[in-house]
């Protein structure tokens, strides 16, 4: 496997089309410096007074252990913050999930926008909803609530938003603590008993869920319509933390890494693309990063770059479709089809999404579309992949399994191969594998309700 590469017969055009696109090429020399910064930036997270604010926030999740096998019981669990919302419900039997039913539902535009009150109103709603349809009605089933949002947590059910981000953007939330704000609207409805008893971020859940199917798990890493990762750091090296906690070895530390640049620090790699579409998304200037790579954004940079490409007259004979100069019309699930086009040598996914775009075509605007959703790719996998690897050198386990769920990674049909190539040439002492843990945050979050209740019920005795 090798770097993108733009086969046209034409040098000039070649040349031109190449230059349009240089920013996107990351030099090994730029790929150092991220990861530098990167590192700088981890530090200054975790550290007590930092002579400047990290863009890293390096949350403690106060996820004090994982599932230890006795875990037992029915829990729900609700996924809030992807392309999916879902209620879960999970029976647990020694520490596993033994079954599962799920339902997903649509959360409306006008919902993920309005008045918080209104969107917890609507989650409680599917919960009542999803009980009353599976006679569960009564029996007071304690909760996990995968809130894929950065939180800052005073303890496991408690979590207060400290931004939105991806699609939401509700008001009277931020500063407000989810958990209080989901309870109280299940108490507004005076119809379902359940118990929200712990609060958790889509990477916590991944990782306790792979760490469950792989002891060697301790990275949970989610490439879906945003991005972030977790991983187990050791507690004397968590300056910040102040209070009792002398017993505590290792917490889980949720880096939010969507938002690693947003105080400037990587201003050095944003192309005139990554400048549009953070211009265009709902928060702009926040959460930065992980609008190079989201699947949320990815499609959208393709996107820019084809429309620029059209205005200099090197793609589609000069002629944009309307289609293709909407906002959000270039999906990444086209990034997805196009790099199988490019993993088997044809075509057909390629023709396919440009017929769809309603785009007069010829052979050369293929190789070039299919040439700029492999770079937007094989950037997007860079990216991710300096970060894993400076997780894992800094937590240097002679073995670490990373476990990741999102849309992203499981629909594009190479992100994987490419991140274990970077990731072992950019972290070479350290042995490690990557794991799809299959709706990770969904079951995680089962699993961490069902480790509270027994943390509970030890406490009580
Ligand atoms: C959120 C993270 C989350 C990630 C993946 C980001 O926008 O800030 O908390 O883990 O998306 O869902
Ligand atoms: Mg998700």
């Amino acid at each position: 496997m090798s770097t993108p590469v733009l086969h046209l017969d034409d040098p000039v055009k070649r040349q031109k089309v190449l230059e349009l696109v240089r920013g996107l090429d990351l030099t090994a020399d730029t790929q150092k410096k991220i990861r530098d910064v990167f590192e700088s930036e981890m530090e200054l997270g975790l550290a007590k007074n930092p002579p400047v604010a990290s863009s890293l926030q390096m949350e403690n999740t106060f996820l004090p252990e994982l599932c230890d096998g006795s875990e037992e019981g029915d829990y729900l669990s609700l996924d809030l913050g992807g392309t999916n919302f879902r209620v879960i419900w999970l029976r647990i039997k020694s520490g596993a999930v033994v079954s599962e039913a799920v339902q997903y539902y649509q959360v409306p535009e006008d919902v993920r926008l309005g008045p918080g009150v209104k969107l917890f109103d609507f989650l409680a709603e599917c919960i009542h909803n999803f009980m009353d349809g599976r006679q569960l009605k009564g029996q007071n089933l304690p909760l996990g609530f995968t809130f894929s949002f950065p939180m800052t947590q005073q303890g496991l059910d408690v979590g207060i938003l400290v931004s939105w981000t991806k699609s939401f953007n509700c008001s009277g939330v931020v500063g407000e603590d989810a958990v209080k704000m989901l309870n109280d609207a299940i108490h507004r409805r005076g119809d379902t008993d359940v118990d929200v008893i712990a609060v958790l971020n889509d990477t916590t859940g991944t990782l306790v869920q792979g760490a469950f199917v792989d002891r060697k798990c301790a990275i949970g890493l989610i490439l879906g319509t945003g991005s972030n990762a977790c991983y187990i750091e050791r507690a004397d090296r968590i300056e910040k933390w102040e209070g009792e906690h002398k017993d505590v070895k290792e917490v889980v530390i949720d880096v939010e890494w969507g938002a690693f640049g947003d105080n400037g620090v990587l201003d050095f790699i944003k192309t005139e693309y990554d400048k549009e579409v953070d211009r265009n998304s709902l928060l702009v200037g926040s959460f930065t990063f992980e609008k190079h790579f989201g699947g949320k954004y990815l499609g959208e940079i393709v996107r820019c770059v084809l429309v620029r490409l059209t205005k200099e007259g090197l793609l589609f004979q000069s002629n944009a479709s309307e289609e293709l100069l909407q906002h959000g019309a270039f999906t990444t699930r086209f990034v997805s089809l196009i790099e199988e086009d490019n993993v088997n040598g044809v075509d057909v996914n390629t023709t396919g999404a440009l017929n769809e775009l309603k785009l007069a075509f010829n052979k050369e605007d293929i190789e070039i579309v299919k040439y700029i959703c492999w770079l937007v790719s094989d950037r997007a996998a860079i990216l991710v992949s300096i970060c894993t690897a400076s997780l894992l050198e800094r937590m240097d386990r002679p073995e670490t399994t990373v476990a990741i769920d999102g849309s992203l990674f499981k629909h594009h049909p190479r992100l994987k191969s490419f991140m274990e190539k970077y990731i072992a040439a950019m972290a070479p002492a350290n042995k490690f594998q990557l794991m799809l843990a299959e709706d990770g945050s969904g079951k995680g979050a089962g699993l961490i309700a069902a480790i509270a209740s027994r943390l509970k019920k030890q406490q009580a005795h």
